[in-house]
């Protein structure tokens, strides 16, 4: 079992983790920054340590002080959130070496998903739908390459094999652009992520974003917990999260969440994850796995019952699943707004005091958040000061829900993005269902 879980995170999620690790009488221990000392969940956890500066290279991301913190602590398990270290292989291997559980998948398992064109040969072997391309790294031949993409069709995109966080990433609408823009892909990417390996795939141009969640033991198990809808975003972030994806049929949530789980016991998968796909024209695409906990898992957790945090904990204790898939039944819908510190009109981050805090509450809605009243949101760091999630019977009384928390929420001191989750609520676009992902920026005239 695991007694004592160092959280390597900050903000709402390292609150999240602390909950979940009480709830199963595992001691915790924060490791912060020395500009985070007032987090929520530094003032409630059992131990704490500082692990430097506020730069989160040199804390956050700064694995030997991470590692001598659980050392110094006798910890058994580390737990690392979403974003900094949580998908860095190195770390994984550096947590287990050290004789600590690393919260997650493998270190194998997060190098073979972080690599792009491994991660789609593994996803095409279990029969996961992929984008049609090039089945692998472009190679030299240029007359090959040129074919290539005439089969596939334009506009095609050419993607780092080794890149993430929508950067490496480029789209071509003719065959006269393809090969210069093949080559600055490659340099870009052999500066930014250290290997030049570039792929081709079909550029999808109307798509919503839908993942599907997974929990897997170590013990063979796998199952799905359906799938959201993260298609309302800005510059690849993800602003308002759905569960269920609006139109999707339970024959084709099974099919596809059935291949997701086949994936994850074909790779020996551990832990909780994410298959990120495309969907177009009743298709789904897959692009990427993150090997993580979600920001959004929420929503599932809201429509499902089951707590993706406290199952991570179990399954990282070697512990079978608590669920079999007929367990899991989706009830009603869940929404969730990110809430941002920042100026809803020019999107600049507005770190500064909380001078007020009210949040709403009510049947069907959930606050995760490690503000309070009298807090500095500092700013260093992402400018996510937490989530608000309703659920209800239908997706319309889960959005009337979320209507009335974010008029009940009230943040003083600094600005944030409620004005704009509040038109987003009042969309009719949005209201109907299964909005792209371009609608967010073209709604804001972006
Ligand atoms: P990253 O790891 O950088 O997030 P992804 O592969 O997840 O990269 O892609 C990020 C985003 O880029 C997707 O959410 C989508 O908006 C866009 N994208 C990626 N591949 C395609 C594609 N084949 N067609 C259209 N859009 C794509």
């Amino acid at each position: 079992m695991l007694d004592k879980v160092v959280i390597a995170n900050r903000g709402e999620i390292a609150l999240r983790v602390l909950r979940a690790c009480r709830e199963l009488g595992i001691a915790t221990v924060a490791v912060h920054s020395e500009a985070d000392r007032d987090l929520k969940h530094v003032r409630l956890t059992d131990e704490s340590v500082c692990i430097g500066p506020a730069s989160s290279t040199e804390s956050y991301l700064n694995i030997p002080a991470i590692i001598s913190a659980a050392e110094v602590c006798d910890a058994t398990g580390i737990h690392p959130g979403y974003g900094f270290l949580s998908e860095n292989a190195d770390f994984a291997e550096r947590v287990e070496s050290s004789g600590f559980r690393f919260i997650g998948p493998r270190p194998e398992t997060i190098r073979l998903m972080g690599d792009k064109i491994t991660a789609i040969e593994a996803m095409k072997e279990a029969g996961v739908p992929t984008v049609p391309g090039s089945d692998g790294p472009l190679d030299d031949d240029k007359e090959r390459t040129l074919h290539l993409a005439h089969e596939i069709g334009y506009p095609v995109i050419i993607k780092a094999a080794g890149g993430g966080g929508g950067r490496g990433m480029r789209v071509v609408h003719s065959e006269t652009a393809l090969l210069n823009a093949i080559s600055l892909t490659k340099s870009e990417a052999a500066a930014a992520f250290g290997n030049d390996t570039v792929y081709m795939e079909k550029f999808l141009e109307n798509p919503r974003h839908i993942e599907f969640q997974v929990l897997a033991d170590e013990h063979g198990n796998a199952i799905h917990l359906a799938e959201r809808d993260c298609s309302m975003q800005r510059r690849h972030q993800k602003v308002v999260e759905e569960a269920p994806a609006p139109g999707i049929s339970p024959d084709l949530r099974t099919k596809i969440g059935e291949r997701c789980a086949e994936a994850c016991r074909r790779i020996g998968y551990r832990g909780a994850g994410t298959f990120e796909f495309l969907y177009e024209n009743g298709e789904f695409y897959f692009i990427e796995m993150n090997t993580r906990v979600q920001v959004e898992h929420p929503v599932t957790e809201m429509i499902t019952g089951v707590d993706i945090v406290k199952e991570q904990l179990l399954i990282a204790a070697g512990q079978p699943l608590t669920y079999h898939q007929e367990d899991i039944v989706v009830r009603g819908h869940a929404v969730e707004c990110r809430i941002n510190a920042e100026d809803p009109e020019s999107f600049m981050p507005n770190p500064g005091d909380i001078t007020r805090l009210h949040v709403p509450g009510g049947p069907g809605v959930r606050v995760d958040t490690h503000i309070y009243s009298g807090y500095r949101v500092p700013p260093y760091y992402d400018s996510m000061i937490g989530k608000l999630i309703t659920h209800g019977e239908n997706r319309d009384v889960a959005i009337a829900r979320m209507r009335g928390a974010l008029s009940e929420m009230v943040i003083e001191g600094i600005k944030t993005n409620i004005p704009l989750q509040t038109d987003i609520m009042a969309d009719c676009n949005f209201a109907a269902g299964g909005i792209n992902i371009h609608y967010l920026e073209k709604k804001l005239g972006l």
